[in-house]
């Protein structure tokens, strides 16, 4: 199976993270890779993926006994034939997962590295028929890092007594460790590196609130005539007819939507190859497979599902390193599809938790303070500094010190436990006395009312805010419970300020429709 549907079906994920897709592509075609992301980068995925793209058994070598059950229970639970080796297994849990690996049913076996320093392992995996190998942590291997793990030395021994390719993952990118990880895993063949951050720093990044969207799609249209440009569309229906009005203003449109007939489909993506200057008005079903370099913009007519769909789609435009321009419109109307969406899908319940988080921190961004880049590198782990590419880098808008309300949204989360919702937690702050906030006794907290002084709607554009700044992040392991995160506790003692965007918070307006 190809990528796109697997990562959608098994993982219920809407796009890749930056980095991912090259990764995922280099590792299923059966390259060896060393590949550095930041942690929370999304590195399981660019293993997991690959190994049901092919057939037969991945081994998967990874330090840490709870993430190997974490991540065997997930795939388990997403259907996937998945097994751990480990030291903390039961006999009868060895012996199911040796029977498996036996029968060939399984497609991916994590294990321990102390396991292969086993003698029995070796013939084992032979026998099983492993296709490639996977592993986790691969600092572990040099003697650099203070995680040295003598065991690592003996992956290297495992790849070439099953030569089969090997694809390395680490967070950890020093030169002196990468070139230690080089040589003790892979010997003399060099892996494909994948360094490259995340950033791409030629294209201009800018959100507006709709007001008139039409308008605004067609005015930011017509200033580029002439470059091909893409208008992402919520609907089939939408991108028929901003085509027809982007033709009315003279200006050359296909649209295009998975509802076409195939032949139709595949003759504006040959066509938008070919011509300069068209624009395609499309639905999300137009990007993968499009390798045009001089895409000169790309506009969200819509507000996209998540911060990983903004991002892989804004990251169509510019390819050939030359500028690029965006605009993504939101407004009220998006957020409540959007999270509808969610709530009404068929997926499971940490599922929807995990991808209201998504929307929450493309939210996040659409209403930041401050440098968009910033925040949109940040919410993938990387660290940047104000970019001068972007709308608020270009015109900032007017700010408040928002210290005090984020120390008490933060408050309000830590007394809770961290297991509660935005929505709880502004009951808390508000005061609103509902049956969830008397049942748990979360009115006798001293939280309870101290937010009086701002509306639902204000908290709520607080609490994105901070989610965009990340203080704040929805845990999914918690069914999305709003946890705080390392960053925050800065905040709480008082060495760090917060600033928050006026226009968004401010008391006569609603917040989100407000134009900046
Ligand atoms: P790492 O091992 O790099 O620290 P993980 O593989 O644990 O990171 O992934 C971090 C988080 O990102 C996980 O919650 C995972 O579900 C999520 N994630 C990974 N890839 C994607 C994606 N393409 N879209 C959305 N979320 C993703
Ligand atoms: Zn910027």
């Amino acid at each position: 199976m190809s990528a796109a549907p697997l990562l959608r079906q098994v993982f219920g994920f809407d796009g890749f993270r930056p980095g991912q897709e090259e990764i995922v592509d280099a590792v299923a075609s059966g390259r060896d890779v060393l590949a550095i992301m930041p942690t929370g980068g999304g590195k399981s995925l660019c293993y997991q993926l690959p190994a049901l793209m092919r057939d037969g058994l991945t081994v998967v070598v990874s330090p840490l006994i709870a993430l190997m059950r974490d991540q065997v229970r997930a795939l388990t639970e997403a259907g996937v034939a998945a097994a751990a080796l480990t030291s903390g297994n039961s006999e009868d849990e060895n012996s199911e997962v040796l029977r498996a690996l036996s029968a060939r049913e399984l497609r991916l076996l994590y294990i321990a590295p102390e396991r292969l320093a086993s003698g029995a392992t070796l013939p084992l995996l032979r026998r099983a028929g492993v296709q490639a190998i996977a592993v986790d942590e691969a600092h572990c291997v040099s003697q650099w890092g203070h995680d040295f793990r003598p065991d690592y030395l003996r992956v290297g021994e495992l790849r070439r007594a099953l030569s089969v390719p090997l694809a390395a993952f680490t967070a950890t990118a020093d030169a002196e460790t990468r070139d230690e990880i080089v040589a003790r895993l892979f010997g003399d063949a060099a892996p494909q590196v994948f360094l490259r951050g995340f950033d791409r720093p030629n294209i201009h990044l800018a959100f507006q609130p709709k007001d008139g969207p039409r308008r605004q799609i067609l005015d930011f249209a017509t200033a580029r005539r002439g470059q091909s440009g893409i208008v992402y569309c919520g609907t089939r229906a939408k991108t028929e007819t901003l085509a027809q009005a982007l033709n009315e203003t003279g200006l050359a449109a296909v649209a295009y939507h998975g509802g076409m007939e195939p032949d139709n489909r595949r003759a504006v993506e040959t066509r938008f190859q070919r011509e300069d200057g068209l624009i395609v008005t499309a639905t999300v079903a137009f990007g993968m497979g499009i390798d045009k370099p001089d895409i000169r913009w790309v506009a969200h007519a819509d507000l996209p599902k998540s911060i990983e769909a903004y991002y892989q789609e804004i990251g169509r435009g510019g390819r050939d390193g030359a500028p690029a321009e965006t605009l993504t419109l939101y407004g009220p109307d998006d957020i409540r599809l959007r999270r509808s969406q969610v709530d009404e899908g068929l997926a499971p319940v940490e599922r929807k938790a995990a991808d209201h988080t998504r929307l929450n921190a493309l939210l996040g961004l659409a209403e930041s303070a401050t440098c968009r880049r910033v925040a949109l590198l940040g919410y993938f782990g990387e660290s940047a500094e104000a970019c001068g590419n972007c709308d608020i880098c270009d015109a900032p808008p007017a700010t408040f010190d928002g210290t005090q309300a984020a120390q008490k949204v933060l408050s309000a989360i830590l007394r809770t436990g961290e297991t509660y919702g935005a929505g709880h937690i502004i009951d808390l702050l508000i005061g609103n006395p509902t049956e969830r906030i008397s049942a748990r006794g979360h009115d006798r907290l001293p939280t309870f009312g101290v937010g009086k002084d701002l509306s639902r709607s204000e908290w709520q554009a607080v609490v994105r805010q901070m989610l965009g700044r990340d203080l704040i992040r929805p845990d999914p392991e918690r069914h999305g419970g709003l946890a705080i995160t390392a960053a925050a506790h800065a905040v709480l003692r008082g060495e760090e300020t917060v600033t928050l965007r006026r226009d968004l918070v401010s008391r006569a307006r609603p917040a989100v429709v407000v134009r900046t």
